[in-house]
């Protein structure tokens, strides 16, 4: 089901957000690899850049003034405040996608998601969650990555977030890393069948 198949096919949003440590990074990396003609939306993004991270590929890193700018310009379909730095879609991408038929996959958080859902009615909003607190708060502290103040910032936000999770089309939840993945894989195809979605199939049965 692609443009070469129905011309006039548009490309689906899916938008994905989680609380920290839910496991939403690498499970989106995996959907990336393992779905056909779904492509990783690449944000802008003010944080320095992380060891191993590269400019284009990981995120366009861009300082404040530049990012200020696009807002301005009115050149991001949604931007938030993220643990002090910032983040923006591109409006070019998503419309970009939109046009080529292009599915594009956007790891964004729940601020981002909501401006999304205003602007962007038949994009699918998946939300994954931890297993539960307890699970959440022992995969924070195994990555070994942050400090005691920061882990129970992103405990508080995680409860934040969650409660916005019921305005999402799906909940998956991250147990087991393979069957999560699973379910995020049958959520895409099916969201591809969706009948409105693919018509030209019906076009040779039709004189
Ligand atoms: P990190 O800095 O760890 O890569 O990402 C921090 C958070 O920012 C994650 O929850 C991620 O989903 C979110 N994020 C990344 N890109 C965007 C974006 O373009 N828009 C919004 N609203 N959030 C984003």
């Amino acid at each position: 089901m692609n443009k070469q198949a129905d011309p006039s096919r548009k490309g689906i949003l899916f938008v994905v957000s989680a609380p920290s440590g839910a496991g939403k990074t690498s499970l989106c990396r995996e959907l990336i690899d393992s779905v056909t003609d779904l492509e990783q939306s690449i944000s802008f993004a003010t944080r320095p850049r992380r060891d191993g991270e590269r400019d284009g590929v990981d995120y366009h890193f861009v300082p404040s003034d530049t990012f200020r700018q696009m807002i301005e310009r009115h050149q991001l379909a949604e931007w938030a405040e993220v643990h002090g730095n910032l983040y923006g879609t591109s409006l070019a991408t998503i419309e970009d996608a939109s046009l080529k038929g292009i599915d594009l996959l956007l790891d964004i958080d729940c601020q981002g998601a909501a401006q999304l859902r205003k602007s962007y009615r038949r994009g699918v909003f998946i939300f994954i969650l931890p297993p539960d607190y307890d699970e959440l708060e022992r995969r924070l502290r195994e990555r070994g990555t942050d400090s005691e103040e920061v882990i129970l910032r992103r405990l508080r936000n995680a409860q934040q977030e969650i409660a916005q999770a019921e305005q999402y089309d799906y909940l998956v939840v991250n147990d087991d890393f393979s069957a999560a993945k699973a379910k995020l894989i049958s959520i895409i195809h099916a969201e591809r069948s969706r009948a409105n979605r693919c018509r030209y199939l019906l076009q040779k049965f039709t004189s």
